[in-house]
């Protein structure tokens, strides 16, 4: 059995947190792997740091404690400014082998995952990815990840007990993040840094940033399936009024009707709207994780036996054609009489 580069007894008890940022703002992942953290970490009487790489980005590094981080561990170099795998990798390595944690969260985000794989690799140790769930069991401090398999049909809970740190990526959306408090101390500890532009093989040659469409937050979320027939227009109309955002199955995202990072479920985003409209959307399990946190549930589907309506709060049996628009002409009359 391969050993890993530090084993249980010789961890620090703590949870270390990668912390991702884009344009000056930490990711929402990343506060809810603080948010998820600081639980963990109170219940255990454990420490939680955040591991965060850039450029003159110390201000985050104080953002981090007030959202729950009792140390960030900050690595800035020009060589971190954007995300190259080979400088964060390194970075990441160096400060995870000084500092021993017992548990290394990460989002599952394209940044996350890869970092993730590359450092469990280096490390030698295992890697939980993709987690719904996680916990820490009190008495041998071990980490107890959930993770779907088999189409939904098996949840299985995963431990790492021979290896350290135990790493576990989370998709976006599965947990929630703590209340900000500004008044929280905290340290901030340099990680030593030597990093040469030829340890570096990935060129930046040209960076753009995405859409900047997370629907991890939105209020209401009006999901299209198959059924809609490609006409998210119509969605995107109801969103609106509502003060929403559209989201989709994967089929119409393989279809490209829409964005793919309006995919919602097991492959894609999970959703905690307050109401979640779900129109011509048969409701495999697939698709269902990703909304299983919505408060309340309305499902449109022409088929009376469709199991979105085992989900669903209210059900609409009829043609989302038909229905929809409806519901937008008289959400705009009632918008006009409270007006009027
Ligand atoms: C490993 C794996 C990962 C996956 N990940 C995801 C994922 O992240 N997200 C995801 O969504 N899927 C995912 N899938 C696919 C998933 O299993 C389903 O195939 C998919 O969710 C079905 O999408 P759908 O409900 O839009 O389509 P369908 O299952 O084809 O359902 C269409 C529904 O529309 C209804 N309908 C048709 N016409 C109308 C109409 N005019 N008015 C009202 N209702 C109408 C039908 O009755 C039907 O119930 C994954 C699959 C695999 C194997």
């Amino acid at each position: 059995m391969t050993v890993s580069l530090y084993n249980p007894g010789e961890e620090q008890k703590s949870i270390l947190v990668f912390l991702e940022h884009e344009g000056g703002v930490l990711a929402n992942v990343s506060l809810e792997l603080l948010g998820k953290g600081r639980e963990m970490a109170d219940g255990l009487h454990w420490s939680l740091a955040g591991l965060l790489m850039g450029h003159q980005v110390a201000d985050l590094a104080h953002e981090a404690i007030a959202y729950g981080a009792d140390e960030v561990w900050l690595g800035e170099h020009p060589l971190l400014q954007f995300f190259t795998i080979e400088a964060y990798a390194h970075t990441a390595f160096q400060a995870v082998s000084d500092g021993k944690p017992s548990v290394f969260l990460l989002g599952a985000t394209p940044n996350g995952r890869d970092l993730a794989g590359r450092l469990a690799v280096r490390l030698r140790t295992g890697l939980n990815a993709d987690c719904s769930g996680l916990r820490i069991d009190p008495d041998s401090g071990v980490l107890v990840s959930e993770v779907s398999g088999f189409g939904g049909g098996v949840l299985a809970l995963i431990e790492m007990r021979t290896h350290r740190p135990q790493m576990a990526t989370v998709r976006p959306g599965v947990f929630t993040p703590s209340e900000m408090d500004r008044n929280k101390n905290g340290k901030v500890i340099e990680i030593p840094l030597v990093l040469e532009e030829d340890m570096i093989q990935t060129q930046v040659v040209e960076r753009e940033v995405g859409s900047g469409i997370d629907l991890t937050r939105t209020p209401v979320l009006v999901a299209g399936g198959r059924g809609i027939e490609g006409d998210f227009l119509m969605l995107q109309k109801l969103a609106d009024l509502l003060g929403g955002d559209v989201g989709a199955t994967r089929p119409p995202v393989d279809e490209g009707h829409i964005e793919r990072q309006r995919q919602i479920g097991q492959t894609g985003v999970v959703c905690s709207p307050e109401v979640a409209i779900c129109c011509g959307i048969s409701g495999a399990f697939h698709f269902v994780v990703g909304i299983e946190k919505a408060n309340t549930v309305i499902a449109i589907n022409s088929d009376p036996e469709a199991p979105i309506f085992d989900y669903a709060d209210y059900c609409i049996v009829g043609d989302v054609h038909q229905i929809i628009p409806e519901i937008i002409t008289a959400l705009r009359s009632e918008g006009e009489i409270a007006h009027a």
